[in-house]
């Protein structure tokens, strides 16, 4: 199995070559062709099972088929983060898979000046990496729309819970656009998490790995 048999675009093959990427992960094997068709997924994944290009390399190819062009403060896509330091990292790894691509991302977070953040959302972003507190922020101040919004990534939805972002995630979720696609990952299965992807998810393709 290769990633050429998962369905991918030759520019996502070629930045794949070049990371030296070889065989796709277990993770990677059952979500990406499943997200390519546009399904929700729930998927109990730990780091270090290759998580983050199971979901940003089908995330950014779809992007890419499918258009329209962003417009100003809009996302096209939403991954959420617990922390700082995870949505840098993961926003790393959308720029470098989405490199051969002619798609913006962007990451935003608390604990940072907020007017940056503003200017950059003002000319839309397709793949929006986010904190929950922060986000919320910027929606309230109309900084961010959400009606273009295809794709919603929960990364690590057990430790958002964990850190108390339950009610900015009610808030952001009842903001959203009803149709969508939906990719739900936590390392854990609690009963508030299961909650959370009944409510979410539609038809959910379950991985465990
Ligand atoms: P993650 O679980 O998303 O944090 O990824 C763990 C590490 O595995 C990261 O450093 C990735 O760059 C790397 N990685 C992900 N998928 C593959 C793959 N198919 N082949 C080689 N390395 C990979």
């Amino acid at each position: 199995m290769t990633f050429a048999t998962l369905g991918l675009i030759d520019p996502l093959l070629r930045t794949l070559d070049a990371l030296d990427y070889r065989t796709p992960t277990p993770v990677q094997k059952e979500a990406i062709p499943a997200v390519l068709k546009g399904r929700d997924l729930l998927a109990a994944a730990q780091t270090g099972t290759g998580k983050t290009a199971a979901f940003a390399l089908p995330l950014l190819q779809r992007l890419t088929m499918e258009g329209p062009r962003v417009t100003s403060n809009a996302v096209r896509a939403l991954v959420l983060t617990p922390t700082r330091e995870l949505a840098e990292q993961v926003q790393q790894s959308i720029q470098t898979y989405g490199q051969d691509l002619p798609l913006r991302s962007y990451a935003v977070y608390g604990g940072v000046s907020i007017n940056p953040q503003m200017m950059a959302l003002r000319k839309g972003i397709d793949v929006l990496v986010a904190t929950p507190g922060r986000l919320l922020d910027l929606y309230r101040q109309n900084a961010v729309k959400f009606n273009q919004l295809q794709v919603l990534v929960l990364d690590e939805a057990d430790r958002m819970l964990d850190l108390g972002f339950s009610q900015e995630l009610d808030e952001l979720f009842a903001a959203l656009p009803k149709k969508r696609q939906t990719l739900l990952f936590s390392a854990t299965f609690s009963d508030a998490i299961r909650q959370m992807a009944k409510e979410l998810l539609r038809d959910p393709l379950s991985i465990e790995v």
